[in-house]
């Protein structure tokens, strides 16, 4: 359990972070309330057809008792119960999962968000305390979801005999796809230009998807959150110290000297493997096999890369900005393939299907980027920046 004192130096973190960048939390309104319910029956009419009736019915009731649990769930004024709910629900398969693989448990660090202006999860040491914070950027969990539909929208996939549907990432499909539906570009270039230009990436204009590529995108969303927190238990469980250093960008008037935990690269690639067995084995309780597990831990650092090169693009012009000695992670690519080297040692015979699923989800997200390149290019001339909170 995380103590009080970890939670206060929270709250004092986001009110120093809202306040730079002048805004404000927004009370809950009735005008939420209407909006989740339309939500839960726009996403009941989509599946009625194929669920039936009880099912449907079975699945507003769920619906609507998480609703009342998340407004039950108390949580700072800064942080969205949905997306703290969400956190733990994480934690908890992952334990779940751990325990019965026989990994070892470390006890749960205080999950928190914070709008942090790195694609990614930073950790932070309560001061007097040595207690751990791990802190995801405030809307990680929503571009990571938003991400996979984008990318959900460009894959084909065929109808399989017993009724369910296979995803096809043969790079020639994908690229055919792409022609014959350009929407799906457009939709990733809104969303990764929403994210940057305001920091939400709800604020790209939102479209329905079809039950298949939607069921698809949620699985990979949740195997790459899986990733992202397994890669933070295992900084936890390998007991990596990193290096602690002043992050005067949380500082304020009542915190002087808040510190971040940079860790060395060694480091960062022991917590990507120790991330990837345990999202694995997360997954893999949830009846994903191996490659599903991977693709998410892979798909983190593919996103990642096209943050980054947007960042680049729209601050200064290029793709390609040296990060410096103050990075404190390696490359997103680097990275990567350190993990597929990692998974290449398993001896399964999954692993080579994995490799080549990773792959070919990389030259997808490949064409996407390509089009976006120039559309961020031209916004840059125009004028338009990232928002400062974006680190290059
Ligand atoms: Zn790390």
């Amino acid at each position: 359990m995380a103590s009080r004192q970890a939670q206060q130096f929270l709250d004092r973190l986001h009110e120093n972070v809202w306040q730079g960048m002048n805004r404000t939390p927004r009370p809950r309104s009735a005008a939420d309330d209407t909006e989740v319910q339309s939500m839960i029956d726009q996403l009941l009419s989509l599946r009625s057809g194929l669920i039936g009736r009880k099912k449907t019915e079975e699945l507003r009731a769920g619906l609507q008792r998480n609703e009342r649990l998340l407004r039950a769930t108390t949580v700072s004024k800064y942080e969205d119960a949905r997306t703290i709910q969400g956190l733990h629900r994480l934690a908890d398969t992952m334990e779940r999962a751990a325990r019965i693989a026989g990994f070892p448990v470390p006890e749960r660090p205080l999950l928190g968000t914070l709008p942090t202006g790195r694609v990614n999860v930073v950790t932070l040491v309560v001061p007097g305390t040595g207690e751990h914070l791990v802190l995801f950027e405030s809307e990680f969990s929503g571009f990571a979801y938003l991400a996979s539909k984008a990318v959900a929208e460009l894959l084909p996939y065929r109808r399989t005999p017993d009724g369910g549907a296979a995803i096809e990432l043969e790079p020639a499909k994908v690229r055919e796809r792409l022609v014959r539906h350009p929407e799906s570009a457009r939709r990733f270039g809104e969303l990764v230009t929403a994210y940057l230009e305001t920091g939400v990436p709800y604020n790209a204009p939102q479209y329905l998807q079809e039950p298949v590529r939607n069921t698809w995108a949620g699985v990979l969303c949740e195997a790459v959150q899986l990733f992202a927190l397994g890669h933070e238990y295992g900084h936890i469980l390998r007991g990596h110290l990193g290096q602690q250093r002043p992050a005067a960008w949380l500082g304020g008037p009542e915190l002087a000297e808040p510190e971040e935990v940079a860790w060395s690269n060694q480091e960062e690639v022991e917590a990507d493997g120790e991330g990837l067995s345990l999202s694995i084995a997360a997954m893999q309780s949830m009846g994903y096999d191996l490659p599903v597990g991977f693709l998410g831990a892979d798909f983190f650092f593919t996103m990642t890369h096209v943050l980054e090169r947007a960042i680049n693009v729209l601050r200064h012009g290029r793709e390609n900005v040296s990060t410096g000695a103050n990075a404190t992670h390696p490359p997103s690519v680097l990275r990567r393939m350190v993990l597929r080297h990692v998974l290449s040692r398993h001896n399964t015979p999954e692993v080579e299907s994995a490799i080549m699923l990773a792959g070919n989800l990389e030259n997808a997200v490949e064409l996407l980027w390509r089009d976006l390149r120039p559309h961020l290019l031209e916004a840059h001339r125009a004028g338009m920046r990232p928002l400062r909170q974006w680190r290059d």
